[in-house]
């Protein structure tokens, strides 16, 4: 698969960080304990020198090197078995100076055995999906700032006896949820309502959470994504797999905004289809916003576009555009 080797400079940096600061870490608490504990910190620095005094008896070629070898293991046992009561009775946990990795598997050396580590992967994808969303305003919108005053209180027949303030109540609650639960797999959503309902604005909310919880996710609105897969498509000429669309098929979470807004074509009607359905297919979650209805969906795109967005949890915005109401 085709990463650009910036990428995996890139990725390889943020392994040398995470090592950096684990280190820094382990230093920090061990300086803290010596502090606090003065026999603890000799129990430290004695246990450190225990590769020097090993390395002096082999080195030494004495007779009785065996003997010495045995002698110091014991001590080492001793002292850290009085390390751990010191930290137990100091209200330490039992593992607080041990080493510290990011990933227990390949101890933040983003290598197991000739391959890469999953945690280099994820790194990879998280830098790949940052890049493909980098126009977007994520800093703006957030669940703190989605306001539901905006929203007519009026209870209609129409929605059920329901207020729009009550609908969207309802789906403020489903995203904030969505978002703190977010794990792999999970549901798929498709916002469906008019222009200025708060789709964006929820949806950005949504990933903004995700990405918090490291999480790779990529936003896009429809013209703008597939506009890139498309140039990608045409530069290249590498059909399914050129960079933009592997990142958009396997980043942890896509967000699919304003579906239906791009130029009609059966290129794009073809991308949608796969990109959708791949992601389905591997429990990927997807959130797709559309002005549009299923029947208008349907009738632009194709039955199986379609049925994909049918098998989504379906989130009906309500109300007048919120926009004018906030001018
Ligand atoms: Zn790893």
């Amino acid at each position: 698969m085709g990463y650009p080797s910036a990428y995996y400079e890139q990725a390889e940096q943020i392994m040398e960080q995470r090592r950096y600061e684990n280190r820094r870490e382990e230093s920090r608490r061990e300086k803290e304990v010596s502090d606090k504990i003065p026999e603890a910190g000799r129990l430290i620095t004695g246990l450190a020198g225990t590769i020097d005094k090993l390395a002096k008896i082999i080195l030494a070629h004495d007779d009785n090197a065996a003997k010495q070898i045995e002698k110091l293991k014991d001590e080492n046992l001793a002292d850290q078995d009085r390390l751990s009561a010191l930290l137990k009775e100091n209200g330490y946990p039992a593992d607080y100076l041990d080493k510290i990795y990011t990933c227990e598997k390949c101890h933040d050396s983003g290598v197991l055995e000739d391959r890469r580590c999953e945690c280099f992967h994820t790194v990879l994808r998280q830098i790949a999906a940052k890049e493909l969303s980098k126009s977007i305003p994520i800093g703006l919108a957030s669940f703190e700032s989605f306001d539901i005053k905006y929203y007519s209180d009026v209870k209609s027949p129409a929605l059920g006896g329901l207020s729009p303030r009550d609908i969207m109540e309802q789906n403020f609650r489903y995203c904030e949820k969505y978002a703190a639960n977010f794990h792999i797999p999970c549901e798929s959503i498709f916002m469906s309502g008019g222009t200025g309902l708060g789709k964006t604005h929820l949806s950005l909310a949504i990933a903004k959470t995700v990405i918090g919880k490291e999480y790779s996710v990529v936003y896009g609105s429809a013209p703008d994504l597939l506009g890139k897969i498309e140039s990608a498509h045409f530069d290249r000429n590498d059909d399914e797999n050129s960079e933009a669309m592997l990142t958009v098929k396997e980043c942890d979470l896509l967000v699919l905004d304003d579906l239906g807004a791009e130029f009609p074509s059966q290129f794009y009607s073809a991308c949608i289809y796969s990109i959708i359905n791949t992601r389905l297919n591997y429990g990927r979650p997807t959130i797709v916003n559309s002005n549009l209805t299923y029947e208008e969906l349907a009738s632009r795109y194709t039955d199986r576009v379609a049925s994909r967005l049918i098998s989504m949890k379906n989130l009906k915005f309500a109300g007048s555009d919120i926009r004018i109401a906030k001018r």
